[in-house]
């Protein structure tokens, strides 16, 4: 049975490759039937930032991605918060420090620091904690046992580490990048269990991906050189067999493609980065969101979902059931994907303009209710009909159709001006007067009585339907003017042509 997990720990707002690591773990179980597990990695206390995970499970329903078993649900692999874990790792750490592949080390905060101050050059100015240097310091491999025991007894505050080979090639399979090879001369004794008893993240991603039975671990590129602390943690626990197949999804890069788009990015670029508005609890700082900025959940999925990925033909416009059934990791590009607004705005008015009137009209009453605004939903479904094409947010609605809620507080005047005269504006005169007879015709109908009446009076088309446009909106813009008529109705019409006459 097919199961993975999106696993993040709560330390702020959800950046956009972050989501997008959710869509391809949502597919991915979904298309196998499988399921799909949200785990929180809370164990770095300093990190935790309160509202986070709150945010994080907003986000997922907000696109309509929800895990099966999540801290909110809980499931039969519960809990799924780490922190309330916390009890369970010591043992593994402890495991591992027997079999000889870790060991404790009881260096102060002072002797790390001297250490650093000591082996830092140019080159290297953070020295780590390898199979060099460990040599040199206070641990159980270069300690006698008996004194070893004796910290122990005594309580001394230590770390558990992994205890790296000097020099040994480990390679993987990864669903995306294909065959990976590190040497552990690369990494260092990265710390498992910290003195608080806390497993650190390289641990308890380990002990809760074999104990939550996760079959497949996909997460972001910036991951993979904690991989081959990973392999070798399933291995020197014995479970190599039962260790996740990894895919390891490319970056989303920066609009030029020069480096990683960081969560810094947000606001600074000019648009969004963060799935939702977050706003740091520490700071205040408001970063914008896509929910916010108006993209719909589904453009936003869609969008997301050809950061790195397409189906090999060049469709674009992906529902989620059509990306549950065609998603497939071997297609997903090892490259960087460059982000590009414009692109992810095209998006939007795709989804925007095929949206059916009604959810939009529904979408659209809150911008109105800001305005003070109160209209009957099946005439707001109507206005939406007549502008959506027009539109690459819900609020683009407003600018595009707004003469529909309001008469135009001013207009056009160089646009109709020059050429005013007498026989328009009888015309207009003997034009609202046919429209209180014509009562609630279709646009057509409307359309054809104008046409009659300017032939009947030697006008141009052209030389009264602009005026009668501008009359109605104040601008040259807007669908086409018949549809405003039959939407305004006749007693609205004959309002504003009244006071366009003025
Ligand atoms: N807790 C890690 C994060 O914040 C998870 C990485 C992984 O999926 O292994 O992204």
């Amino acid at each position: 049975k097919v199961r993975v997990r999106f696993a993040p720990s709560p330390t702020g707002g959800l950046h956009l490759g972050g989501v997008r690591t959710v869509l391809f773990n949502y597919l991915f179980a979904k298309q196998h039937k499988g399921e799909f597990v949200l785990r929180i990695e809370d164990t770095d206390q300093t990190r935790y930032v309160p509202g986070a995970e709150e945010y994080i499970s907003e986000c997922l329903s907000w696109c309509g991605l929800t895990p099966d078993e999540s801290p909110a649900l809980g499931g039969p692999y519960g809990p799924y918060r780490q922190s309330e874990r916390k009890p369970l790792y010591r043992q593994y750490a402890e495991k591992l420090v027997q079999s000889g592949h870790a060991y404790y080390a009881f260096d102060t905060p002072e002797e790390l620091e001297s250490m650093r101050e000591r082996l830092k050059t140019p080159e290297n100015p953070s020295p780590q904690y390898n199979h060099l240097v460990r040599q040199k310091m206070r641990n159980s491999l270069t300690l006698p046992d008996a004194e070893v025991q004796e910290l122990l007894v005594k309580n001394t505050p230590h770390v558990i580490r992994i205890n790296m080979p000097a020099s040994e090639d480990i390679t993987f399979t990864d669903m995306v990048r294909g065959a990976v090879t590190f040497n552990t001369s690369q990494v260092d004794d990265k710390v498992l269990l910290k003195a608080d008893g806390m497993p650190t993240y390289h641990l308890a991603v380990v002990v809760d991906d074999y104990l939550m039975k996760i079959t497949h671990a996909f997460r972001g590129e910036e991951w993979l050189p904690s991989a081959p602390v990973h392999l070798l943690l399933w291995k020197y626990l014995g479970w190599e067999a039962d260790m996740p197949q990894w895919a390891h999804l490319p970056l989303i890069l920066k609009p030029d493609g020069n480096g990683k788009l960081s969560k810094r990015d947000g606001d600074r670029l000019g648009f969004p980065v963060y799935a939702m508005n977050w706003m740091d609890p520490k700071t205040g700082d408001l970063t914008t969101g896509f929910r916010e900025r108006g993209f719909l959940p589904e453009a936003f999925v869609n969008m997301l979902a050809m950061l790195g990925w397409n189906d090999g033909t060049e469709q674009e416009i992906f529902s989620l059931a059509e990306l549950i059934e065609k998603f497939s990791m071997e297609r997903v590009h090892k490259a960087g994907a460059k982000f590009d607004y414009e692109k992810a705005k095209w998006f939007n008015h795709q989804y925007i303009h095929h949206k059916d009137n009604d959810s939009l009209a529904a979408l659209f009453q809150p911008v109105l209710a800001e305005k003070g605004i109160s209209a009957a939903p099946a005439y707001v479904a109507t206005v939406a009909g007549l502008v959506k094409e027009r539109c690459y947010f819900v609020n683009d609605i407003w600018e595009h159709g707004f003469f529909f809620f309001q008469s135009p507080a001013s207009y056009d005047e160089a646009a109709v001006k020059p050429k005013w005269n007498a026989d328009k504006e009888a015309f207009f005169t003997a034009w609202s007067a046919q429209l209180e007879t014509l009562g609630t015709a279709p646009a057509a109908e409307l359309e054809a009585a104008f046409k009659a009446l300017a032939t009947e009076r030697n006008l141009k088309m052209g030389d009264v339907q602009l005026p009668f446009r501008i009359m109605l909106t104040g601008g040259k813009f807007g669908p086409p003017v018949f549809d405003i008529v039959a939407t305004l109705g006749v007693a609205e019409t004959r309002n504003r042509i009244a006071k366009g006459l003025e």
